[in-house]
């Protein structure tokens, strides 16, 4: 742990001025460069979270940061009332690298989804009937505002708010009868991850999105794909539905797509390019200091095969992985993902301390359950890096055992 006096005092004041809604690690960070931070007073950790899979290029990226200073000094907010070209300049560019026809841009992940919602509820309206509700699956994670609190999956996440909006309906993931059972004239859209990532990386059976798609041809459903955490390179292809050959109708986008500054997109093809002025609108969503690093992050990583990067060192990666679990089969249940999205599952419950000791060992980590921890680094890292987060991971692995 870091006990030393400028981390302390910065946890203190923490504590006095700011609500207690997450319970941190205790760590202080003050500093980022590609795949390592520095704390408050100095030590240096090898970051596999990754902004919680968000500095996808790695911290301090010197192109996006360039990009990010020169639009500080020239234009930062206009309000949408007013075109802007940063903003025109990023939605071509997911356009062109994407199936998308139109983009639209909000602030965070959870606004993005509130978008597909409105875009499903319109869609559903005009052609078919008034339908509005929109089927997701348990274990999801779509957001934190009402609205994503009702289409996510996870009663751990409702109980408290009741009552839901209403329009959501949730059935078990992975079983295609689930959702053909669900589907009624009420039905719009079926929303989903690619990837699971909250509910600790999992990966779809095989042929499930592929089923879905073929449900939502054969009744006029929109297919909505949450990209939040999948897309921008994380599994190894520049849009996770790439890894899964089927094209959604409508998919979101934030952690990654700004490498760090706050951006969320939501974007339609041209069968559900249905919004129209005064359906939807943001303040601050897709302004030009967003969409500048928006821009600079999503040229950088088509122009330098990012996702390329992650595809091979994730394959690395999780051989590795598997080793480990074939040495200790007793700790490692299970080993999955796709690309850098990988996470382990332990047969106890000891995530949290496996997470608190690589932590305080210099290796950031992330533990979605109490028996996984979860890999989510910026898609940057080389082998190297992999090996030393190794190095790092079976050291903790044995002082969370008090081996
Ligand atoms: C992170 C995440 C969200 C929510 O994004 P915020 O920016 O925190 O609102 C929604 N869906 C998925 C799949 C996510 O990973």
């Amino acid at each position: 742990m870091t006990t030393t006096q400028a981390s302390d005092s910065w946890r203190a004041k923490e504590s006095q001025f700011y609500v207690h809604v997450v319970n941190r690690q205790p760590l202080v960070i003050a500093r980022g460069k590609g795949a390592r931070v520095w704390d408050a007073d100095g030590k240096e950790y090898l970051d596999f979270v990754g902004g919680w899979a968000v500095t996808n290029l790695g911290h301090t990226h010197p192109d996006v940061t360039k990009a990010i200073a020169e639009q500080a000094a020239t234009l930062i907010q206009t309000s949408n009332q007013f075109f802007t070209i940063p903003q025109v300049q990023l939605a071509e560019l997911i356009v062109k690298h994407s199936v998308g026809a139109k983009v639209f841009f909000a602030n965070s992940g959870t606004e993005a989804n509130e978008g597909a919602t409105k875009v499903a509820r319109k869609y559903g309206r005009a052609h078919r009937d008034g339908a509005y509700e929109i089927i997701t699956v348990l274990n999801s994670f779509h957001g934190r505002t009402l609205a994503m609190v009702a289409a996510t999956g996870q009663p751990r996440y409702q109980e408290r708010w009741q009552p839901l909006m209403p329009g959501f309906k949730h059935v078990e993931y992975g079983d295609l009868a689930a959702i053909e059972r669900a589907t009624d004239a009420k039905t719009a859209a079926v929303m989903i991850e690619v990837v699971q990532g909250e509910a600790g990386v999992i990966v779809p059976p095989e042929g499930y999105l592929k089923g879905l798609r073929e449900w939502c041809d054969r009744h006029d459903l929109l297919l909505i794909f949450d990209e939040i955490q999948t897309g921008m390179g994380r599994l190894g292809t520049l849009w996770g539905y790439e890894s899964v050959g089927v094209e959604p109708d409508v998919f979101t986008l934030a952690k990654g797509l700004g490498n760090g500054v706050p951006i969320g997109a939501f974007v339609v093809n041209g069968r559900c390019d249905v919004l129209e002025p005064g359906d939807h609108g943001s303040t601050f969503g897709g302004n030009a200091l967003a969409t500048a690093a928006g821009h600079a992050t999503l040229r950088y990583m088509t122009d330098h095969d990012v996702p390329g990067n992650a595809r091979r060192v994730g394959a690395y990666f999780k051989g590795r992985l598997e080793d480990l679990r074939r040495r200790r089969p007793g700790l490692v249940k299970d080993v999955r993902g796709v690309g850098l999205l990988l996470a382990v599952q332990f047969n106890d419950a000891i995530s949290g301390k496996v997470v608190a000791a690589c932590n305080a060992g210099g290796l950031l980590l992330n533990a979605p359950r109490p028996d996984t921890i979860r890999f989510m680094p910026p898609l940057i890292i080389t082998e190297a890096d992999v090996d030393e987060c190794m190095t790092k991971l079976g050291r903790g692995i044995d002082a969370a055992l008090g081996q």
